[in-house]
């Protein structure tokens, strides 16, 4: 018999499956709320100004495509060093490893964490972004959940958390926690709530894994690293995954990184070591492209600059849209409160609305939403909010 033919279908991308949906929707009226990133005025995800500068340069510039050193290009590694550091951390502390964007830093993460510091745990807070779960799963690793979202689905249930990091851990065990914006609800803690979880992470020798993936998208480039800066005052040790993929807009070119913090630099050596053991066995050596265009715009100070704006740009008409939704909703006779919304950061939010209200807002309205109620803020029309705050108001009133 043939070894495939048995073979099972795996389950399609439900996300993905609801822009196919949307695409394949007759209507004019329609929007499309579902997908993971960013749109501009016109429903592009456009390539950023900085980048096709940084492109332009390179092609005058480069020399070679041979292979990267498997840690990545150093330049770049150096850049994104000070950019999710600062200089709190010696850079002696620190592992720092090019990666295939912030799943890719997952991965590696992950991987180090099942060979190097077994038997690991990791506990994901619940809910998550949905690959968290595969990628912990596929590196080897025990998955555990912690509370996060409180029941009326748009704020965070900080004594539940606190809770579960203090009784369901074990010294050693991992716990990832989205540095900022939080994907798929966009509720993060406060900066005096990120206090206590610091103190408890530390005492309770937890190693915090960050995921960085929407710097600049929330409140500032420094001001959605308080969370990250609050655990590393606390907790000598930890691993913040970062990728560049939102904040510079290059999804497609792959580019993140894995910043691992070790209490000194002998160990800081030994864990680099690891890594690139990692790193040889799945992919190598990362891609050059997204990297290169990366350290090209941060190495020149008009292209940084540029990207500085760029990203504020994108940061404020989030901003600008959850005000305005809410605004709206308000408006609408019978509506729920939406003001809730305004304290969530980055590109997404919980709606709160539940699945059948979104399957509702779907077929009578053509506005795509997921099954949780994650609305993608950045797929809304400035021009068209009255239009969608009348269709979400039909289903929720
Ligand atoms: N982590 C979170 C929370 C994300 O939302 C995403 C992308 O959607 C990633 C990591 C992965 O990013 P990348 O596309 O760079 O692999």
């Amino acid at each position: 018999p043939n070894r495939f033919d048995s073979i099972p279908l795996a389950p399609p991308d439900s996300i993905l499956g609801l822009t196919e949906a949307f695409l394949a929707d007759p209507r004019t009226e329609k929007m499309n709320l579902t997908v993971g990133v960013y749109k501009d005025a016109s429903g592009l995800t456009p390539i950023l100004k900085c980048v096709k500068a940084a492109e332009r340069k390179l092609v005058e510039t480069e020399k070679t495509k041979g292979y990267l050193p498997i840690d990545g290009f150093p330049d770049y590694r150096s850049h994104v060093q000070k950019l999710v550091f600062s200089d709190q951390i010696p850079a002696d502390r620190i592992a720092m490893v090019q990666a295939p964007g912030g799943t890719g830093a997952l991965r590696v993460a992950g991987e180090f964490l099942a060979t190097q510091c077994s038997p690991t745990r990791v506990f994901l807070p619940n809910p998550t972004w949905a690959n968290h779960n595969a990628i912990m799963r596929s590196a080897g690793l025990d998955v555990e959940t912690y509370s996060y979202l409180a029941n009326d689905r748009r704020s965070l249930d900080f004594d539940a958390l606190l809770d579960d990091l203090n009784t369901k851990t074990r010294p050693g065990d991992a716990v990832l926690m989205h540095a900022c914006c939080h994907n798929p609800t966009g509720v993060d803690p406060t900066a005096d709530q990120w206090k206590e979880i610091a103190k408890v992470m530390g005492s309770r020798g937890l190693i915090p894994l960050l995921d960085f993936a929407y710097q600049g998208f929330g409140d500032g480039l420094d001001e959605d690293a308080v969370g990250l800066r609050t655990i590393l005052g606390q907790c000598p040790e930890a691993i913040v995954c970062s990728s560049y993929s939102k904040n510079f807009g290059l999804y497609s070119e792959r580019v993140g990184a894995v910043g691992l913090v070790a209490a000194n630099a002998a160990a800081a050596t030994a864990a680099l070591s690891q890594l690139k053991v990692t790193v040889r066995a799945n992919y190598s050596n990362p891609p050059r492209h997204g990297g290169a265009i990366v350290a090209t715009i941060l190495d020149d100070d008009e292209l940084t600059q540029m990207w500085k704006s760029e990203l504020e740009e994108m940061r404020l008409r989030i901003t600008h849209l959850r005000t305005q939704f809410v605004e709206g909703m308000s408006k609408q006779a019978g509506a729920p409160d939406f003001s809730s919304l305004l304290n969530q950061k980055g590109m997404f939010s919980y709606s709160g609305l539940t699945a059948m209200q979104a399957d509702e807002l779907r077929s009578k309205h053509g506005v795509y939403v997921v099954g949780s109620g994650r609305i993608n803020v950045a797929g809304m029309d400035e021009k068209r909010m009255d239009w969608l705050c009348s269709a979400v108001a039909d289903v929720v009133g």
